[in-house]
C-alpha cells in the first residue's frame, strides 16, 4: 500500500495467509467476540444445526477474514467467501446459495457495499433459506421458489452505520472488535517471528506492537519491514535499537503515525482552528477519499483519544493539539 500502516489488505500481504491463525484458541485478543463464539459454536455443533448468522464490525485489519475462517473450521464445514461489490446480481448471490453444502458458511466480506436488489434475495435466504428469483423479463417473466440448504453467513464491515436495519436484524450473532492492546501484538508479533524463523528480542517485539497501530495486519507488515532490515543492517537479530530504526525510516512515529496521520491532525488544527470540520472537507483538503478517512485514519487517532467525532464535525482533542506541540491560541495568532 501507499501507507506501510494503512489496515486494508494489500498484494504485499499475500504472505500474511501463513500467519493466520488456524482456531479459537489459536486467536489472540478479542476476549469477549472469542468467548461468545466458542459458546454459539458448541451449541449449534450440539444440535447438529447450522449456526445463526455472524455480523463482525470494525477496521481493516482486525482479524475479521480470520475469524470467520475460524469459525468455519470450529463448525467442521465448508468455507467460502466473497464480497458485497462482486455480487453484482441476484443470480450471482444464487449460484453462491446454491452451491452451499448443509451447514456450510459464506463469507462475506464488505457487505455495505452490497448493491441493494442483491440485498432484498439475501433477506429471505437467510431467514427461511428460500431464494425468490425472477426468471425471465417482461410478460413471460415468472417467479420461482429455491430451497437452500441451512448455511451460514459471516458478514464483515467496516462501516457499521451503512448497513441497512433489515440486514442488521437478520444476524443472530453481531459482534464488534476492537483495536488490540500492544500486549497482545506482542504476543502477536512474537508467534509471527516463530513462524518466520525469525531472531526476536522482547524489547523488539514490544516496540514493534507499540507502533502497529492497534492492527494485526499492520504489525505482520511491520515485521516483514523490520526483518529485512535488520537482514541488511545488522546481525539478523531484531531488538529494539534496530526495530527503531527501520520503523523511524519508515516515518512511523512512537505511536504508530505516519505523515498521512500527521498531516490530517496539522491540518484540522492550522486551517479549521482544531475544528469542528467535515469529513467532505477534510478529504478535498487533503485530497484524501472520505472512506479512507473514515475507515482507515479517523477510527485509530479517536482510539488514541487524539480526534473526536461531534454532530457538528471532527475536534482536535487536548492531546491532538499536545501531539502536534500547538496551542489553539497559538494558530489563531497565526
Ligand atoms: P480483516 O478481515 O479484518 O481485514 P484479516 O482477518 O484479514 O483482517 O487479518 C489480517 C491479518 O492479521 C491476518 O493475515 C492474520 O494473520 C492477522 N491476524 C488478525 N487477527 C489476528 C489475531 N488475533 N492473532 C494473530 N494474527 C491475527
Amino acid at each position: 500500500p501507499d501507507r506501510l500502516i494503512d489496515g486494508e489488505r494489500a498484494p504485499e500481504d499475500a504472505g500474511e495467509t501463513s500467519l493466520r491463525p488456524q482456531t479459537l484458541d489459536d486467536f489472540t485478543g478479542q476476549q469477549a467476540v472469542r468467548r461468545n463464539l466458542k459458546v454459539f459454536i458448541e451449541a449449534a455443533r450440539g444440535r447438529g444445526e447450522a449456526l445463526d448468522h455472524v455480523l463482525l464490525f470494525g477496521p481493516p485489519g482486525l482479524g475479521k477474514t480470520t475469524l470467520a475462517q475460524i469459525v468455519a473450521r470450529e463448525l467442521g464445514v465448508n468455507f467460502r467467501a466473497t464480497s458485497g461489490p462482486v455480487i453484482a446480481k441476484a443470480g450471482d448471490l444464487a449460484a453462491l446459495l446454491t452451491n452451499l453444502g448443509p451447514r456450510d458458511v459464506l463469507f462475506i466480506d464488505e457487505i455495505h457495499r452490497l448493491n441493494p436488489a442483491v440485498e432484498e434475495v439475501l433477506y429471505p435466504a437467510m431467514e427461511d433459506f428460500q431464494l425468490d428469483l425472477i426468471i425471465g423479463e417482461g410478460p413471460s417473466a415468472r417467479s420461482i421458489r429455491i430451497d437452500l440448504p441451512p448455511f451460514t453467513l459471516v458478514a464483515a464491515t467496516t462501516r457499521s452505520g451503512l448497513i441497512t436495519r433489515p440486514l442488521r436484524e437478520r444476524f443472530g450473532i453481531p459482534l464488534r472488535l476492537e483495536f488490540y492492546s500492544p500486549e497482545e501484538l506482542t504476543g502477536i508479533v512474537r508467534r509471527g517471528a516463530r513462524l518466520l524463523d525469525l531472531d526476536l528480542a522482547e524489547d523488539g517485539a514490544a516496540e514493534i506492537a507499540r507502533r502497529a497501530r492497534g492492527t494485526p495486519r499492520v504489525a505482520g507488515r511491520l515485521l516483514r519491514r523490520v526483518r529485512d532490515f535488520a537482514a541488511v543492517a545488522g546481525s539478523g537479530r531484531v531488538d529494539a535499537g534496530i526495530a527503531d530504526a527501520a520503523l523511524t525510516r519508515l516515518d512511523i512515529d512512537r505511536r504508530g503515525l505516519d505523515a498521512m496521520d500527521r498531516r490530517y491532525l496539522a491540518c484540522i488544527a492550522e486551517n479549521y482552528g482544531g475544528g469542528p470540520v467535515g469529513a467532505e472537507t477534510l478529504g478535498a483538503a487533503l485530497g484524501e477519499q472520505r472512506d479512507v478517512i473514515e475507515e482507515v485514519i479517523e477510527p485509530y487517532l479517536m482510539q488514541q483519544g487524539l480526534l473526536q467525532r461531534t454532530p457538528r464535525g471532527r475536534v482536535l482533542s487536548a492531546s491532538g493539539w499536545r501531539y502536534l506541540g500547538l496551542t489553539p491560541s497559538a494558530v489563531a495568532a497565526a
